[in-house]
Order: C-alpha cells, then structure tokens, then sequence
C-alpha cells in the first residue's frame, strides 16, 4: 500500500464525472487499499478516487469510533432525508471550513470490498461523509453548497483555540466567525473524537 499525493482545488479531476467499476479485480482493490492509506496519513474520515486522480467510483470511509475502512465501490445514495447544517471540510481544499446543508439520514447502496451489495441508512456523520464522498464521484465540491460565501472560512491552526476574533484581512476568511469548540486541532487525537460517537454533532471533524 502507499501514500498518494491528494489533488487539490483547482485541480480538473476534482471536477469530472468518475467512471462506474465494472469489476472488483486486484487493481481495484490496490486503488481502494491506497485510498485507505492515503487517508489514514491525512487523518481523514473519507476518500474518493478522483482526490487522487483517479475516474473510478470507489471511496473509503471511516469513523472514529471504527476500527476498519469501508470500502465501496459504485456507491449511490438511493434516498435522503431531512436537513441539517454541518460543517465541512474537505483534504482537497486545505486550510478551510464551511457550513452547508447536508440531509439527516442517507438510504445509501454499493458494493464492499468482495463485490457484495450492500445497503444502509446512515446518519449523522456517516451521513455527511456519504454524501461528500458520492459528490466528488460526481465532480461535485462541498463549495458548490455554501449558501453564501460568508459561510466559507480560513482555519488558521494558531488562532483556532483563541476567543478573539481576528481578523486576517481577507474578506472572505472572518477568522472570528470559527466556533472555537467546534473546531478540530484533533484531527488525528481519536481518542478524544471517540467520546462524539461518530453521530452528528461532531461534524466538523468531516474532513474528506
Ligand atoms: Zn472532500
């Protein structure tokens, strides 16, 4: 397995449709086992291909609390359901967090690691993480659900535990406007993200 470098905004893979895997075989399962270590190393709780250039429709997804990556591979979200607003980050746009709307619970398919269909209804940040991952299968970036560009903010790692509100000076990342318990600095502490569940709340630990 290997660590693989993650495509950043702007780059056009980000923004293309991936390709439905029409066989589980080895190389699949290489890619998806990549994914897997790439994501660990970046301590995120999921990954779709495209993020590491690579038009197949395959994501990994783990939460906290979970020993094991999922592995699935043509993944859709069949149903949805209610609305909340979350924030969310993503590996592919470092250095940002925004609040958007994502659906309480996801009816959600696909096919794991040994080519069996498998179906769920996800909440909370499993939920949230399903629905970011089959958006970048489909080109599709947390961004594009900002309401307003006021909802997207810069997360300066020094500042994040401080109670003023600095300002930068770029109008589009109000320093002040980040929770400062809602964010991460934790990222890779599971220990303390074990406590949150997995279940909602903890949603701005979606960085995917
Ligand atoms: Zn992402």
């Amino acid at each position: 397995m290997s660590v693989l470098p993650i495509l950043e905004l702007p780059h056009p893979m980000l923004r293309r449709r991936a390709r439905k895997v029409r066989n589980i075989d080895k190389k699949v399962l290489e890619i998806a086992h990549n994914m897997v270590e790439t994501m660990h190393d970046a301590g995120g709780i999921g990954l779709a291909a495209n993020q590491i250039g690579i038009l197949q429709r395959i994501i990994v997804v783990q939460m906290v609390d979970e020993e094991e990556a999922r592995i699935y591979v043509n993944p859709e979200i069949i149903r949805r359901g209610g609305e909340r607003e979350v924030e969310e980050g993503c590996l592919s746009i470092p250095g940002y967090r925004g609040m958007i709307q994502r659906s309480v619970w996801v009816r959600f398919g696909a096919l794991d690691h040994t080519s069996v269909t498998v179906k769920l209804k996800a909440e909370g940040l499993l939920s949230q993480a399903l629905e970011h991952e089959v958006d970048h299968l489909n080109g599709i970036l947390y961004v594009d659900h900002l309401k307003s560009h006021d909802d997207l903010y810069k997360i300066e790692p020094e500042e994040m535990f401080e109670d003023s509100s600095a300002e930068d000076g770029d109008s589009a990342a109000e320093a002040d406007e980040i929770d400062s318990d809602a964010v991460v600095g934790g990222d890779v502490e599971s220990g303390e993200m074990k406590e949150q569940g997995g279940e909602g709340s903890a949603a701005s630990l979606t960085v995917t």
